[in-house]
């Protein structure tokens, strides 16, 4: 029997597609099959029942997801079919709006705000309350809007102006929220959140059009309903109230996503909510070899709130699996790109098979020089590489600007941060560097008397490039691009902004140059380092489908299968982050371990698990190997690169709860740097009186500093 559709199903797949009637829910772990059997089943609907392909809706989470999804329907069922109804919680949102916003009176062309406009908006609130991330992060705002919106009246207020109260004991974040609802409420404007409100709001508010949808939807299907929050749910389930039928696939051990409201109880409590749910399970793998599986189980297993079930294969046993663990950061990135290389030859493989993950998008900084510099093509899945991301090319042109002069990088930074310096200043400027053949720079120091040139801005930016020349003579590079962000008020701009992010990739550049320096042991030319980092910022822009290495965070990898997989910045405070590691709360590092999880189980031939030591600019402290790399049995991976016994006491230690007290930043033996003192080793940690005993070198002398002092940082040593 040729049947495109339902060869290569096995029992339970054949069983989860044929089971087209009703409340039915597939829960199986990662790579068992379930969105094919997702995409079967939504086939078999259109080809065998004969239902149109737009009356059936298929939501899942992610773009990426969505198209995948789409790819292997059309693989079944040919290209002829309306598949629009494939796609995300979001896009479904999107289409009922535009259909049907006008019942709320809203126009149709409503306004879509993505992250980045969220966050200029708040950029505005925030200078409006002048108020800067050393009060609140944009990330804090935005996870309290987005509580919020789950939980208080904000329609009605928006919709009908009835008042509402958001949460009173956060009195600025709730400000911030109103003064926000406002500012989208003037300009029709949607968040990602409105559009999963607004609908489940006009839906349950007119009947009419309630019907309307639940009669035209006769089928509905949810990938990763893990992942599903409170409001996603009832979308779906009321909307499925007329035909009865909603197929629910998931795995709870992969939920990723409960800090933005995930609800997995929705998954395996479905049951109970509908008694004659059918469940099906799938427990076998088709995605990875048993070696890689083996750390996904086993990993998995040491999270306490779940339902157990471990996955089987038939595979042959495959690679091992390997753990390098480098020296500092170079090391790691180049043992990547060297064991690329190796796999390119040895498999034969395309660079387009080999996937790079890391916990969060700051961490890409260190690959991504590793493969420029071997010539190793990659692309970044939801992301900007690097060296082009915004704060990282300002620091980069003022730099330039101190020790080349030229108009590129004049023309970004002299009026960045706003210093008055308008269009009339600097057409008047580049009339006369032309006449005088200078450059806008030199033409600004020789014409500052120029009455049209003469502002209090300009005068300020001559002093401060002339103050920068002179200490870049003198100064490390690093500590030049600490003076630099701190005198030419960017370092100020970017904390006012709140753009958390921003601060990381900036902390991450200073790093980098860190470790040049140690590496090279020797100062580093600043024109030498200009002209290395401008091979990583010119580069071509990526085209899609091209062969190249892929770099992603393991959130945007849900979903998605690769023949090889880098885990890399396997470190404590990266994986699990340093915030659930501080919360202390089982339950936030029983979401990173399911990331891990995720991570693992995105491999289908070789995985790989990378760290390395120096310091983590995030935590303040040097880094460790994950936790989770010694809750895999030694047995199951093999290690290269050398890791100490010391190194692995110490990161038991530095697990331990005593050692994660609030404000400890470092611990005993952590090197330090301190304003006025400069470098010193932490001697004693005091938790009763939360000082430090500090060793400073310079001064040959202990000091107490107090845990709260802001402006001790660490370094490696
Ligand atoms: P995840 O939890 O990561 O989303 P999943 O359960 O959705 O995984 P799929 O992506 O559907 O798993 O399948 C994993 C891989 O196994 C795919 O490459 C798929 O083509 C293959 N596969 C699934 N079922 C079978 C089968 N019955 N026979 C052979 N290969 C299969
Ligand atoms: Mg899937």
């Amino acid at each position: 029997m040729n049947d495109p559709i339902l060869e290569n199903l096995n029992p339970s797949q054949l069983q989860a597609v044929k089971t087209t009637e009703g409340y039915v829910r597939v829960i199986a772990g990662a790579g068992s099959g379930k969105t094919k059997a997702l995409t079967s089943r939504f086939a078999y609907i259109v080809d065998r029942l004969g239902i149109n392909s737009s009356n059936i809706l298929c939501v899942t989470f992610t773009n990426k997801a969505a198209q995948e999804m789409k790819k292997r329907v059309k693989a079944l069922i040919g290209d002829t079919y309306d598949l629009a109804f494939i796609t995300t919680y979001h896009g479904f949102c999107v289409r009922f709006l535009r259909e049907e916003i006008n019942k709320i009176h809203f126009p149709k062309n409503f306004i879509i705000l993505d992250a980045e406009d969220q966050k200029s908006i708040l950029r505005d609130i925030f200078n409006e309350l002048q108020i800067n991330s050393k009060h609140l992060t944009f990330k804090q705002v935005l996870r309290f809007i987005s509580k919020q919106k789950s939980t208080s009246n904000y329609l009605g207020y928006i919709l009908e102006n009835k008042g509402f109260e958001p949460d009173p004991s956060d009195s600025l974040s709730s400000r911030i929220f109103q003064i926000y609802l406002d500012k989208l409420k003037r300009n029709y404007a949607l968040d990602f959140d409105d559009l999963i409100h607004f609908t489940a709001f006009i839906l349950d508010h007119n009947p009419d059009v309630l019907l309307k949808w639940q009669q035209n939807l006769h089928y509905i299907q949810v990938d990763e309903a893990q992942d599903s929050s409170e409001n996603q749910f009832h979308l779906v389930e009321i909307l499925s109230r007329v035909h009865q039928n909603l197929f629910l696939v998931g795995d709870p051990d992969q939920t990723i996503y409960e800090w933005r409201g995930a609800k997995p109880e929705y998954l395996v409590e479905f049951d109970s909510m509908f008694p004659d749910t059918q469940t099906i399970i799938m427990n076998r793998n088709y995605r990875s070899t048993p070696n890689i599986l083996k750390i996904g189980n086993h990993i998995i297993k040491n999270n306490t709130v779940r339902v157990d079930k471990d996955m089987i294969t038939d595979k042959p046993e495959g690679f091992e699996v390997v753990h390098f663990h480098g020296k500092n950061d170079f090391e790691e990135s180049q043992w990547i790109a060297s064991e690329i290389k190796e796999i390119l030859q040895a498999e034969q493989a395309a660079y387009s098979d080999i996937t790079i993950l890391y916990r969060s998008n700051h961490l890409s900084r260190n690959i991504e020089q590793a493969l420029i510099k071997d010539n190793i093509p990659y692309s970044i899945f939801g992301g900007i590489r690097f060296f082009e991301r915004k704060e990282i090319k300002d620091v980069l042109s003022l730099l330039r600007l101190i020790v080349q002069g030229d108009n590129f990088s004049f023309l970004r930074m002299h009026n960045h941060p706003a210093r008055g310096l308008g269009k009339k200043f600097l057409e008047r400027l580049s009339l006369l560097a032309g006449e005088q053949n200078l450059s806008l720079l030199q033409a600004l120091e020789r014409n500052i008397t120029d009455k049209e040139l003469a502002k209090k801005g300009a005068v300020e930016f001559l002093e401060l490039i002339a103050e920068l020349r002179e200490t870049a003579k003198t100064k490390s590079i690093s500590d030049l691009v600490k003076i630099i962000l701190d005198k030419s008020g960017l370092s100020e701009l970017y904390r006012k902004d709140g753009d958390e992010d921003r601060l990381e990739n900036i902390k991450e550049l200073v790093n980098s140059m860190l470790l040049l320096e140690k590496e090279n042991n020797a100062p580093v030319d600043i024109i030498e380092y200009l002209q290395e980092i401008s091979l990583y910022t010119d580069l071509n822009t990526d085209t899609e489908n091209q062969d190249k290495v892929k770099l992603m965070t393991i959130h945007i990898s849900k979903g998605l299968e690769f023949p090889y997989v880098f885990l890399c910045g396997f470190t404590e405070g990266v994986l699990p982050s340093a915030l659930s590691v501080k919360e202390r709360r089982a339950r936030a590092i029983e979401e990173e371990r399911r990331l891990m999880y995720v991570a693992v189980t995105r491999a289908e031939k070789r995985f790989y698990m990378t760290d390395s030591e120096g310091f983590n600019f995030t935590t303040g402290l040097n880094k460790y190997p994950s936790r989770f790399l010694f809750e895999i049995k030694d047995e199951f991976y093999v290690r290269k690169g050398k890791l100490s016994q010391q190194i692995i006491e110490n990161s038991r230690n530095h697990q331990s709860p005593g050692q994660l007290q609030e404000n400890t930043a470092f611990k005993e033996g952590d090197f330090v740097m301190h304003p006025v003192w400069n470098k010193g080793k932490i001697q004693t940690v005091d938790l009763e009186k939360k000082e430090y005993l500090v060793d400073f070198f310079d001064m040959g002398k202990v000091k107490p500093i107090d845990f709260g002092f802001k402006h001790l940082t660490g370094f490696s040593e």
